[in-house]
């Protein structure tokens, strides 16, 4: 990275996609770590990709910015895992939920409250955490320091 003005902007060089951009999955965790949630804001359509992306998805523009996202939102969909990953299989059954943040911005993450607890609408934080033991047990070696999030009705 030549200088932390440029974090924000799309790397354009394959010398500037370091492992601390923000975005790469690595530069994402590592900021979610610090309590910032990061999403890329396409300048020519407005989209919110989220992680970022060097590339907007909804219109393949190449201009993104990243900027912080409110933690905060309200759930759009939900449902149950019932048969998880081998190694969450303590956990289960648990509620995953599509939330959608105050800035329109969408995100899947467990959900802290049962599936009968669940329901469209539901206002949420997010919440990041370290990963527990279950959970490390199915991280590859570099998502071992990712931060595990969920969302917590408020
Ligand atoms: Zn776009």
């Amino acid at each position: 990275m030549p200088d932390d003005a440029d974090s924000t902007t799309v790397p354009r060089t394959a010398d500037e996609f370091t492992a601390d951009s923000p975005f790469t999955l690595p530069g994402f965790f590592a900021a979610l770590a610090e309590g910032d949630l990061l999403a890329a804001v396409c300048a020519d359509c407005g989209e919110r990709l989220l992680p970022p992306r060097p590339a907007c998805y909804a219109c393949g523009g190449r201009d993104l910015r990243v900027e912080s996202q409110p933690k905060t939102g309200a759930v759009v969909t939900y449902t149950e895992v019932r048969t998880p990953p081998p190694a969450l299989a303590e956990r289960a059954p648990y509620t995953v939920a599509v939330v959608e943040l105050d800035s329109g911005a969408r995100l899947t993450g467990r959900l802290t409250v049962p599936h009968a607890d669940a329901e469209i609408g539901l206002p949420v934080a997010l919440a990041a955490r370290p990963p527990e033991a279950d959970e490390l047990a199915m991280a590859r070696d570099h998502e071992r320091e990712w931060p595990i999030h969920e969302f917590e009705p408020v």
